[in-house]
Parts: C-alpha cells; structure tokens; sequence
C-alpha cells in the first residue's frame, strides 16, 4: 500500500470510530479528500484507493486537475469548491465543479446560478458560516442565515444543500465540540426549512473526531490524508 492509500484507510477507520463513538452510522460522513497544492498524481492515488470526492480552494488549479481526469474518460468524481471565491472566478466554478462550500453573499449565488451551464444539474452549494466570529471575512453570522438562504432557495441553477464553517483553531476536544454543536443546531433548522438541505461540512485533520460527535455530515481532510503542503512553489 502506498503512503495515500495508507493515510485514506487511517482517515476512514477514524471516522468509523468517531461515529461510532456516538451511536452514528459511519455512512453518514462523507470523506472530502482536500487536494489543493498536491499534483494531480496524488489524486491518481487516491483514486486508486477508492475516493472519490475531491476538494480545491484555487479556481485555477481545481480546474487543471478537472480537466485532467475528464481527459482520461475519468466521470465518476465529485469535485467541490471549498476556497474563497471572487466574482471574477465564479463562472469556472460554475462550470468545471459540483459543489461549491464557501457561498457568502447573494451576488457570488446569483452569478453561479446565472452561469451554471444548462447541460449540468444544478451546483450544490454550502453557505459559509463565521462561526468563530473572525476578523477574517469569510462567511455570513449566523443571524443573517434565514435570509440568505431564503434568496439561494429560490435560484434555479443552485441547489441549497447546507451549511459550512472553518472554525477558529481549538486544541481542546470540548471547545471544539462546543463550536461544531452550533453549527449543527443552525443546520437542523435549515434542514427543518429546505428539503434540499443534507450537508454540514464541518471538520478537518485535527477536529475530525469533534466534528462528527456534533453531527457533522462531510469531514474535509488534507494533510492526514496527503501530507503536509509545501505553498514555497505557488
Ligand atoms: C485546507 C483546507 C482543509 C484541509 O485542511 P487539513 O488541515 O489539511 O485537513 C479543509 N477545509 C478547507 C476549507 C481548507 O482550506
């Protein structure tokens, strides 16, 4: 077994038993494999090992891999955006991916339902939460959800399938799991409200086991899967 192959089949028994800590069935956490930075070889590896939902946070990179493995006739990946995204950018996004995670204002919504192809189901999407309430601008308060969901809903080329949120990093099990049981309260609402609604991304390497104790329903793990990145070359 290759390193990837290896690290995939750690990351699932983690999961497994971090659901099963908690009385869930594992096949209610999706593993999304964070590939940014890594080569498209890696991803080639972990392929082979049997994953398929693949997570990109730079438009251009996320694209070239896309491309890739659509060359090769490869048609069974999920591919989702999980980086900021700029308005300059939405229209590859809404035309290479499946989901895109980090849905933040109405105007990037409106563009990517706009733009999403008409040959292509509808894009999933997430709206981002700022649940640590960080200076960083990324996502919405959680006071402003019902109305920005109530305006995604209403898209034809989006669908609503849920919320998103990058926690502030917590070394403490407890605090994690403090932060993750808050999203997931916002998201049992919104799934109460939305039929469509099914998806709480939320967990990465070092909160997985946290994220999915509080109901998280996709982790999105890089490093523990495909090493550490080297950003020195971008
Ligand atoms: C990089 C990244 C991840 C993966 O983080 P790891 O700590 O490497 O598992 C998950 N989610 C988002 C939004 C990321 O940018």
């Amino acid at each position: 077994m290759n390193d990837i192959a290896h690290n995939l089949a750690q990351v699932r028994e983690k999961i497994s038993a971090a659901a099963a800590r908690c009385g869930r069935d594992s096949e209610e956490v999706t593993l999304l494999a964070v590939s940014k930075t890594k080569p498209a070889s890696a991803v080639e590896e972990a392929v082979a090992a049997g994953q398929t939902a693949f997570g990109e946070n730079y438009v251009q990179e996320g694209v070239e891999k896309i491309l890739h493995f659509r060359e090769q006739g490869i048609t069974s990946l999920q591919w989702h955006f999980i980086g900021p995204l700029q308005s300059n950018k939405s229209r590859l996004v809404a035309e290479h991916f499946d989901w895109c995670h980090t849905v933040d204002r109405l105007k990037i919504a409106v563009r990517l339902s706009e733009q999403r192809p008409a040959d292509l189901p509808p894009l999933n999407v997430l709206i981002q939460i700022n649940i640590s309430d960080e200076q960083s601008k990324s996502g919405i308060a959680l006071e402003s959800l019902d109305a920005l969901a109530a305006d995604i809903a209403a898209l034809p080329n989006v669908r609503l399938r849920g919320l998103m949120a990058i926690p502030a990093p917590e070394k403490e099990y407890d605090r994690q799991f403090a932060v993750a049981r808050q999203m997931a309260v916002a998201f049992a609402r919104l799934k109460a409200d939305y039929p469509t609604v099914d998806t709480l991304s939320l967990g990465m390497s070092d909160d997985m086991e946290a994220a999915v104790a509080a109901g998280s329903t996709m982790v999105r793990i890089g490093t523990a899967i495909f090493g550490a990145r080297d950003y020195t070359k971008k």
